[in-house]
């Protein structure tokens, strides 16, 4: 097994300078040229009919050289175009800045070239992106890898490396499937999956590497995650739950009856909790679905049956109005609720930390800030966290390690199919609340264009003369910088202000407040004093303000559809016809089909769908808090039956197999960044 980790440095044909060159490009040794994975494949056998090219789409052809010629721009680009034929007709093929392919094409050779058609005088031109040269010692390979080049490094270079590789030490891989297991589940060796990945027999043969390397990437991403959770599956309180009292009181305290969707999620948490094995539950449900008060019930059962619970939340503001309204409902029981987040006081903090480790604090809502070391419980039964796509694995584990392994309760309102949930939170459960409170009116959403801004300001005035509404404007973030998010917020702030809204009392919240500031702001807003809050997206996440009918999202071409959905979701939670516009000019299809969808569908769990195919899973969690990108064949969305099988699988390949993997997941997913980080 060392084999596969020598330097590639001492290869075949290889020096200090390509070893250079391949380490820009990520590959150190053996393994890494293995999983080198073709960006694309030249397919020869199927070459497309210079007849059939069509400008504006990509086309392979194969084709005799009849002339060639070379020429420099008035720029002083260097052109090379070579006229070609095959038996339907002529075509021009265009090199740009290649000099050397003067002496490199003459007439009569047989070529092979990729690239996008255009139109130019007459004649079809290709604009090459892939080229080669057919000659007698290539002629009988008719599929061949395309690998991503750097400086100095050229596909036959790369290709005749890997083959090389494949023949001497493709052996020394470890095939971690049994015959059995391969028999059972229709899947091919090992070496023939990286044989045919590289070198591909036929598009049989190329499917099932395929499938096979998608499986062995899953089912080390599964075991890596594994790692981190193993820690998590052990024993854990038994909660009884008793009914007679806190649990009962505050039930019948509700100003609502719980919908069918959260009695019953309600009831398998409560399992959960009675059983000996520490819980770890996603629950999903859509935004003003009322995850909140499921999981203040949770808390309460725990607090009833005599332990501490915590919620942690990913903003201060949402921290703050967990706080406020767990405050609220169990006051008047004797139950402890307090707050910790970053800008709690050192003096408070120290004696929060006390009064938590003496077990006089029952419930704790707070930010990250809850999951350092020095916060210590008497005896925490249940953690609770909010809006977990903010989270971390990592985070997650931490709060389960706080007592002794506190059932876990994680929610979101970015709902992803469950196989998907499954695999990224390996042994978790899924609950969902699939229904709206009653009386929901749906929020009328419209693309604005931004030119158009003035027409909503004022249909915002007048609403708010009419039937004191309130509304939220949220500025999004400008060029990725905290800072320029902020200078926007505030010009337009300042801009409402002194202009349409100077009538009105408008307020500004953002990031950098100090949280008291944000809270007195919240305060007033709830109160209904402040009737147009500008903000930047601060405020994305949780809030309620049931009075609040009316959401402008300025830029709205820059959010993703969950966190659009996720904006809206701040209003239509009163009886008020509520408004959502979202304003912006998009640049890009995907732009407008985003806001388009938004105008058609409430749905979250659609939107976190169409989110999904639009921005691919990687973009849409955070690709970094998993590892993902070091995902190179499988595919997220596609390969949810593999996803399956390796959760299957990794049970008891776990067993045996251990060492190998290992190393395994420490050369391919803590190699650029450790999976768990964040
Ligand atoms: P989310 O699931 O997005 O966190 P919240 O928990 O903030 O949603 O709930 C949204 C609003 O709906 C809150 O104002 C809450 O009081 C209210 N609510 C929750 N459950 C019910 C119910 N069963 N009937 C009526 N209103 C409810
Ligand atoms: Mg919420």
């Amino acid at each position: 097994m060392e084999a596969l980790f020598q330097d590639i440095q001492y290869l075949k044909g290889i020096g200090p300078k390509r070893s250079r060159q391949f380490k820009r490009l990520g590959v150190d040794n053996v393994f890494d040229l293995l999983w080198y994975v073709p960006r694309a494949y030249f397919n020869r056998g199927h070459p497309d009919p210079i007849k059939s090219l069509k400008p504006g789409e990509p086309a392979a052809v194969r084709a005799i050289v009849k002339g060639t010629h070379a020429s420099r721009s008035r720029r002083g680009l260097h052109i090379f175009k070579a006229l070609i034929q095959d038996e339907t007709g002529l075509l021009t093929a265009v090199w740009f800045n290649q000099p050397f392919l003067n002496s490199m094409i003459n007439t009569g050779q047989e070529l092979f070239i990729s690239g996008k058609v255009r139109a130019a005088q007459g004649l079809m031109e290709l604009n090459v992106s892939e080229y080669e040269i057919l000659d007698a010692s290539s002629q009988h390979i008719d599929v061949l890898p395309v690998y991503g080049l750097t400086e100095g490094l050229s596909q036959k270079t790369i290709r005749g490396l890997i083959l090389n590789t494949l023949n001497e030490y493709l052996h020394h891989y470890p095939d971690i499937l049994s015959p059995e297991l391969k028999q059972e589940y229709d899947l091919c060796d090992i070496g023939f999956a990286f044989h045919n990945l590289h070198f591909p027999q036929d598009g049989t043969a190329y499917l099932r590497a395929r499938k096979r390397l998608a499986l062995e990437e899953l089912l080390l991403f599964q075991f890596s995650l594994r790692q981190e959770q193993n820690k998590l599956q052990v024993d854990s309180y038994v909660m009884h739950l008793p009914q007679n009292n806190l649990l009962q009181r505050l039930r019948d305290k509700l100003p609502f009856v719980l919908t069918s969707a959260q009695a019953r999620v309600l009831e398998e948490i409560y399992e959960d909790m009675r059983a000996p094995r520490q819980m770890n539950r996603l629950l999903q449900g859509d935004v003003g679905s009322g995850k909140t008060v499921v999981a203040a019930l949770s808390m309460a059962g725990a607090v009833a049956s005599g332990y501490q619970a915590a919620i942690m939340a990913p903003t201060e503001i949402l921290a703050e109005q967990h706080y406020q309204s767990l405050q609220q409902m169990f006051q008047a029981h004797g139950t402890e609720v307090a707050r910790l987040t970053g800008s709690t006081s050192a003096g408070e903090r120290r004696s929060i930390l006390e009064a938590l480790a003496s077990g006089e604090i029952d419930i704790l809502a707070g930010t990250h800030a809850l999951i350092q070391d020095e916060v210590q419980f008497k005896r925490l039964g249940l953690a609770v966290i909010d809006e977990q796509h903010r989270f971390g694995v990592k985070q997650r584990a931490a709060l389960g390690f706080k007592g002794e392994a506190p059932d876990l309760l994680v929610m979101t309102a970015t709902p992803i199919p469950r196989t998907l949930a499954l695999t990224l939170y390996g042994d978790l459960s899924v609950s969902i609340i699939d229904q709206m409170p009653p009386g929901r009116k749906k929020v009328e959403t419209r693309f604005v264009q931004n030119r158009n801004a003035d027409r909503v300001y004022r249909f915002i005035a007048r609403k708010i003369k009419e039937e004191a509404a309130q509304a939220y404007i949220v500025c999004p973030l400008v060029e990725e910088s905290e800072k320029q998010d902020l200078v926007a917020a505030i010009n337009l702030y300042e801009e409402l202000r002194q202009g349409i809204f100077s009538h009105l009392e408008v307020g500004l919240i953002h990031g950098r407040l100090k949280a008291l500031e944000k809270e007195q702001i919240m305060h007033s807003f709830k109160a209904g004093k402040i009737k147009v809050l500008v903000s930047t997206t601060v405020i994305e996440v949780g809030v309620d303000v049931r009075a609040a009918s009316i959401m402008v999202v300025m830029h709205a071409e820059r959010f993703g559809l969950s966190q659009l959905h996720q904006l809206r979701g701040r209003v239509g939670r009163g009886e008020k016809q509520s408004y959502c516009f979202l304003l912006g000019d998009p640049h890009t299809e995907d732009g407008c089909k985003r806001l388009m969808i938004m105008e058609n569908t409430d749905d979250g769990f659609k939107l976190a769908q169409h989110d999904l195919l639009l921005r691919g899973a990687g973009e849409f969690w955070g690709v970094k808090q998993h590892g993902l990108n070091q995902l190179k064949v499988a595919d997220l969305l596609k390969d949810l039956k593999l996803m399956e099988l390796s959760q299957i699988l990794v049970q008891e390949l776990g067993k045996v197999k251990a060492d190998w993997m290992k190393v395994y997941i420490e050369r391919k997913f803590k190699k650029s960044q450790d999976i768990v980080n964040n």
